[in-house]
């Protein structure tokens, strides 16, 4: 099969074609070009691709173009996300692109009130997006019915079983009709993943476009070494010289974000935050005061900054070095979006060096080091000799020794 180079190559349904072209969609994206002309022909398929790539057109339009009016009540596509934000980001994305207002995508995640959400699916809907958990709510009080359902996107698939979501995931998927079509969408591949797509998928097709070096390798990536006290002054300092247009701030718990969040916020600089302890609605209303840029700096954990999708992020600092070396490809991910430079610089206290090194090695590149004068990070030399105190010198614990001793130089 050919790659096509523009969408009206693809043979989209020309309503669809003019709004994708409505939308400002020019030419497909590699894993639009790859994806939909393979779901076209109504197979199954994997694509391993990361958020930034276009990956939520890709499966959605497949389907807006199989719809037609008068289908058997819905939902006739079911797409499951591992986060809120993402049902957010995928539901936007489904009606920007629906050309036809009768073709209802509804929202249906936890943290807001399920009658809403009833109610919606009640008023008709041809696409139900939706976190695992509140999906299977839905389903076990017979409030969706997916007997007509022909379309199934899993979309994130490694992160949904990263959170626990595998046995509400099989259950849904065994309530839908054996005949459909599957699509599954994950940036990386474990067994897990292969193993669901084994059992609830039909021959897929497998299309790989997210080497993971590809995606950073456009992203300017340094380090920063600070002892674990100075790490908010050296972030007055980076943002200061750095001016970010946009900037998340990863914190790796939700109660050090908060208090980053908190402290920037009494130094007289305003920020926004997003955790997993904030209620659902106030956690919409940042995302999308981000997204209009009223916010530039945002404080952030994992499991929600992963779905944020803002094209004017120029930086990511990692104030708090990730422990899983993945969450900092996926951490970074949220700068350099579609092909534009970002920039991550990564906070590494002295204890860290292991981390890092376990980071670069996940990435297979090193982070560059940067030095800031008077944030050279010192501990003390290890006091196993009974020198006087007053001669234990401080000595530097990163920059070329770091390297040189890990590279048994
Ligand atoms: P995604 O990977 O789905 O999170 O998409 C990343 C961003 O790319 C979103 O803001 C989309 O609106 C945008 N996008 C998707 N497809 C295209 C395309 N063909 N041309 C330009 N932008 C696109």
């Amino acid at each position: 099969m050919e790659r096509p180079q523009t969408f009206a190559d693809i043979a989209l349904r020309p309503a669809l074609q003019e709004t994708v072209a409505k939308v400002g969609y020019l030419k497909p994206t590699p894993i639009q070009a790859y994806l939909i002309p393979r779901a076209l022909i109504n197979r199954d398929v994997i694509g391993q691709a990361q958020t930034g790539t276009g990956k939520t057109a890709a499966f959605l339009l497949p389907f807006l173009n199989s719809w037609q009016p008068g289908e058997a009540p819905g939902p006739q596509a079911i797409i499951l996300v591992p986060t809120r934000e993402l049902v957010s980001q995928v539901v936007e994305e489904a009606r920007k692109l629906t050309p036809e207002p009768q073709c209802k995508t509804v929202a249906i995640y936890g943290g807001q009130r399920i009658k809403g959400q009833i109610d919606a699916v009640r008023a008709g809907l041809s696409i139900a997006v939706g976190t695992p958990g509140r999906v299977l709510d839905h389903l076990a009080r017979g409030t969706l019915n997916f007997s007509n359902v022909r379309y199934v996107v899993l979309d994130e698939a490694d992160r949904m079983l990263d959170i626990g979501f595998r046995p509400d995931i099989e259950r849904i998927l065994r309530r839908c009709p054996a005949r459909r079509q599957t699509l599954l969408l994950s940036a990386t591949l474990p067994e897990t993943v292969l193993k669901l797509a084994t059992r609830y998928m039909v021959k897929p097709i497998h299309i790989n476009l997210a080497p993971k070096r590809i995606t950073v390798e456009k992203i300017r990536q340094t380090y920063i070494t600070v002892d674990k006290e100075r790490k908010f002054d050296l972030l007055k300092l980076v943002l200061e010289r750095e001016k970010p247009k946009q900037c998340i701030i990863f914190c790796e718990r939700k109660r050090w974000a908060q208090e980053l969040y908190e402290d920037l916020k009494n130094h007289d600089m305003p920020a926004g935050v997003m955790h997993g302890d904030m209620e659902q609605a106030q956690r919409e209303k940042v995302m999308q005061r981000f997204r209009a840029a009223k916010i530039e700096l945002l404080v952030a954990t994992d499991v929600v900054g992963r779905g944020i999708d803002v094209t004017g992020i120029s930086h990511i600092i990692n104030y708090d070095l990730p422990i899983d070396p993945e969450n900092y490809v996926h951490r970074i991910g949220r700068t350099g979006r579609m092909g534009k430079d970002g920039i991550a610089i990564a906070f590494v206290t002295p204890e860290q060096g292991e981390l890092l090194t376990n980071i670069e090695t996940f990435i297979n590149k090193q982070l560059d080091a940067e030095e800031i004068q008077g944030f050279e990070a010192f501990r003390k030399r290890i006091e196993t000799t009974s020198e006087p105190a007053e001669e234990k010198k401080q000595v530097p614990v990163f920059g070329r020794k770091r390297r040189n001793y890990r590279r048994g130089i």
